[in-house]
């Protein structure tokens, strides 16, 4: 039908500005709107298949009560998924994303996560190639007000390029924890750590790795590994 209205279209305006106004316009419009009905598909689909394959029992757990270890802030990157750290999140993991993994954007969720919930790890995930990060070091003035909102608690410019921005956000990100969950890190309650994920070996260390940068405010690699936490780990990867 689309491409009889641009037939028609083109008769009429061959050759003349409005035509390929027109035509571009009425193509996006056409592919755009395939990619629509693609991805709401996908999820529906994908979601029916998940239902019929797992079986009532696997629910049974945990349908009047979650009971997470662990506190996840990640960026809202689709790069980045629960998935690429946990074969078992459900009822596992509490995530709270944001751009830029970012504790003051998203400081109610976390402490649900860590003070109602009780988890007894807090981790913050930031990933190679962060377009927050990239942004949260430009002019923020180009940015739309709701966005710049939220690039702002960001405070990255210092470091000398990129990958060491996305560390310097990530043990920023640990400080204010410490110092919102002092008392249960003092206590040993909770252990927050700071995490860069590596989709690009931009670090060295292999692409998809998760590389451990901070340990309740510990940055010195060798410190870290020495945690007793790290113990008879042998793929940990600490450092940058
Ligand atoms: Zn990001």
């Amino acid at each position: 039908m689309i491409r009889m209205i641009l037939t028609i279209v083109s008769v009429v305006f061959i050759g003349s500005t409005p035509f390929v106004y027109a035509a571009e316009t009425a193509l996006k419009n056409e592919s755009l709107e395939k990619t629509i009905k693609g991805a709401i598909a996908d999820l529906i689909e994908d979601n029916a298949a998940f239902a019929a394959w797992t079986p009532d029992e696997h629910f049974q757990s945990f349908q009047d009560i979650q009971n997470p270890r662990v506190t996840m802030v990640m960026c809202s990157d689709s790069r980045v998924q629960v998935d690429n750290f946990s074969q078992g999140a459900e009822n596992d993991i509490f995530v709270a994303r944001n751009i830029g993994n970012q504790f003051s954007t998203t400081q109610g969720s976390i402490e649900y996560g860590v003070n109602s919930l009780k988890t007894p790890v807090l981790i913050f995930v930031g990933h190679s190639h962060c377009g927050a990060i990239k942004a949260a070091r430009g002019d923020l003035n180009q940015i739309a007000p709701a966005i710049r909102k939220e690039l702002l608690t960001m405070d990255v410019k210092a470091a000398p390029d990129e990958n060491q921005a996305v560390a310097l956000n990530v043990h920023n990100q640990v400080e204010k924890a410490l110092a919102d969950f002092k008392e249960k890190v003092e206590s040993k309650k909770v252990a927050i750590i700071g995490a860069i994920y590596d989709f690009r070996n931009d670090y060295g260390y292999g692409n998809g790795q998760l590389i451990i940068i901070n340990l309740n405010g510990e940055k010195d690699p060798k410190k870290i590994t020495n945690s007793h936490y790290f113990d008879g780990l042998d793929h940990v990867k600490v450092g940058i």
